[in-house]
């Protein structure tokens, strides 16, 4: 069997797309959507018309319409074109409605809920092992298609502008694990994040966790948050951790002309905003983008207030 690494994965989206038309024509299609840049702040967002993603934008998550369907994340549920590459306890399979020149998911071997706390690790070690793509994930109410299955998504790094913008943007230290790991607010960049930059998966995934247990949850749920994860060779992990105030948008539900369907998830907050329906492509403005991350994204009075619980917490070094 093979062992997951850049090239068997590269290995396994050229022998899919020359195997499986239908995965092909979806890679074709994304070399034909359209996009146009526009600035919030001091960020870029590319407006990606892609109507393949119709169906994951317009995804009904609510319990009855997933105990309803067949889980496609689960092996006997996939199609039958469909390989994969093992690793731990998940299974690489490549994407057939991208948004990246190659997008891969990662669903768990086993059909279990979509939760990131005891999956973390898994995520800055896939980010290492799958260098040069960019892992995201969802949570299982703020973007995940299948909550009831656990899985990561991975994607040509670079794609997202949030990526570089991370880099040089405003920022504030929260707190640190001596020299081998920092977390940040970062400002300006039209939504708020938060990052963890590492040298190890350890001290990484403890920043993280500081995060995660200082954001509010309902009781048996998780903090909301979209999270992305890239790992470079001379700079370790860069995690970028999206807290969400709702999922969709009021525009998502509204009627005829105010109605914009988009349903943000990691790759929209990272900067690739999709619009499966051209009339939303083309009318899309930038106060309209920052009116919709607004909504969805936490705000200043509460990121202070997460800030000063982790400070309350965790010794700044
Ligand atoms: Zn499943």
């Amino acid at each position: 069997m093979k062992e997951l690494c850049c090239q068997s994965a590269e290995e396994l989206f050229l022998l899919q797309k020359k195997e499986w038309a239908m995965l092909r024509m979806g890679y074709e299609a994304l070399s034909e959507v359209e996009e146009r840049k526009v600035r919030v702040m001091n960020a870029e967002f590319k407006i990606q018309y892609n109507p393949a993603r119709l169906r994951s934008s317009s995804a009904r998550i609510d319990k009855e319409s997933i105990a309803a369907r067949r889980c496609f994340l689960c092996a006997e549920n996939r199609p039958s074109e469909q390989r994969g590459i093992a690793w731990r306890d998940y299974t690489l399979i490549v994407n057939p409605y991208p948004i990246f020149p190659v997008h891969f998911t990662i669903p768990t071997v086993k059909h279990t809920d979509q939760r990131i706390i005891s999956r973390f690790r898994d995520m800055m070690q896939l980010a290492s092992v799958l260098a040069g793509y960019t892992v995201f994930y969802n949570g299982p109410e703020c973007g995940a298609s299948a909550p009831d299955h656990a899985h990561f998504q991975a994607g040509t790094s670079g794609i997202m502008p949030i990526e570089a913008e991370v880099e040089s943007c405003e920022s504030e230290i929260v707190a640190q694990d001596g020299e081998k790991a920092a977390l940040r607010i970062v400002r300006g960049l039209g939504r708020m994040a938060f990052v963890v930059d590492s040298f190890d998966i350890e001290s990484g995934a403890r920043l993280f966790e500081a995060l995660y247990n200082a954001l509010d949850a309902e009781c048996g749920k998780e903090p909301m948050i979209n999270v992305l994860c890239i790992w470079k060779k001379y700079k370790g992990w860069t995690t970028i951790i999206f807290p969400r105030a709702k999922h969709r948008p009021a525009c998502y539900y509204a009627h005829g002309d105010e109605r914009i369907l988009v349903s943000p998830a990691s790759v929209d907050l990272g900067g690739v905003f999709i619009t499966p329906l051209k009339e939303d492509y083309n009318r899309l403005t930038a106060t309209d983008l920052q009116a919709i991350l607004d909504e969805v994204c936490i705000g200043e009075s509460y990121a202070a207030d997460v800030v000063g619980r982790i400070k309350n917490k965790t010794k700044i070094k």
